[in-house]
């Protein structure tokens, strides 16, 4: 089954419900989550919601915990305390690919394609959870409109195209099995200006279509333009927050420095 706000279903997330005071549901919801490499504690005690519909980003320097939180959240790695609830459900010991199952796409640090394997080949894979091959061919269509330059170059090899073109590749893989919620670490890394800007255009794009985005960007001023929320961490820990249209960039630049820790 494919999600209820996969790619192609165009909705309009942002627009105001009718009833304002009601709190919304958040699609992710993590609660005092830890995660350790061995005996080293990366990630300490972290809360965060993500609501339907919005573009939500952690920032923070390398080595704050982004990365292990996001990769906690997919269920690459294990959680040592905390849970994990996605729309509606407790996730925290679900496996990995029962997590894409449930809508939860995670486009990794460093864009990994199949490098000997071509564009199409990469994208059917992205869509193996959903086995109906009609709909999988349908959603390359899809995809080739959102990122046409893909649609130039399905039957090259993966390794083949350039950074910027990797990276569409690998986002569009992971819109391939219809996520409601798409995690992308870093998806501008090593990308020249404008290919990081035709980037960050689509994620605008992709929330629009309907698809709520879990965002970890090394560019923090561009991430905090187009996010809804955003989280500061720092050592492994949240230590700010505030809407997009609040944040303020000299108080997270303060923030990362551990100024106002
Ligand atoms: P970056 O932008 O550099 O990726 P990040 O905020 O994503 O930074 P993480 O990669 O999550 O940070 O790393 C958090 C902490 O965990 C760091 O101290 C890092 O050195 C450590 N760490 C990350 N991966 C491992 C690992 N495989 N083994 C041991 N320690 C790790």
């Amino acid at each position: 089954m494919s999600g209820p706000a996969g790619i192609g279903h165009i909705v309009h997330p942002t627009a105001p419900t009718s009833h304002p005071a009601l709190p919304v549901e958040p699609l992710l919801e993590v609660r005092g989550l830890s995660v350790s490499y061995g005996r080293i504690r990366a990630v300490e005690g972290v809360d965060l919601a993500v609501e339907p519909g919005r573009i939500v980003s952690l920032v923070g320097s390398n080595g704050a915990g982004k990365s292990t939180t996001l990769m906690a959240i997919s269920g690459i790695l294990p959680l040592a305390a905390g849970t994990v609830r996605f729309a509606g459900e407790d996730i925290t010991r679900l496996a990995p690919e029962a997590r894409v199952g449930r809508g939860i796409a995670h486009v990794p640090e460093r864009r990994r394609v199949f490098a000997g394997m071509s564009v199409r080949e990469n994208l059917v894979l992205g869509g193996y959870s959903r086995g109906d091959r009609a709909e999988i061919e349908r959603d390359i269509d899809t995809l080739t409109a959102l990122f046409p330059i893909l649609g130039k170059r399905l039957g090259q090899a993966a390794g083949t195209l350039s950074g910027g073109e990797q990276q569409m590749l690998a986002i569009a893989r992971g819109l391939m099995s219809r996520p409601s919620l798409l995690i992308m670490d870093e998806p501008t890394m090593g990308l020249a200006p404008q290919v990081i800007d035709l980037i960050l255009d689509t994620v605008l794009e992709i929330r629009a279509r309907g698809t709520t985005v879990l965002l970890v960007e090394q560019n923090a001023v561009e991430a905090m333009r187009l996010s809804d929320h955003v989280y500061v961490m720092r050592l492994g820990r949240i230590v700010h927050q505030d809407s997009g249209s609040n944040i303020d960039p000299d108080r997270v630049k303060a923030f990362y420095m551990g100024a106002e820790a």
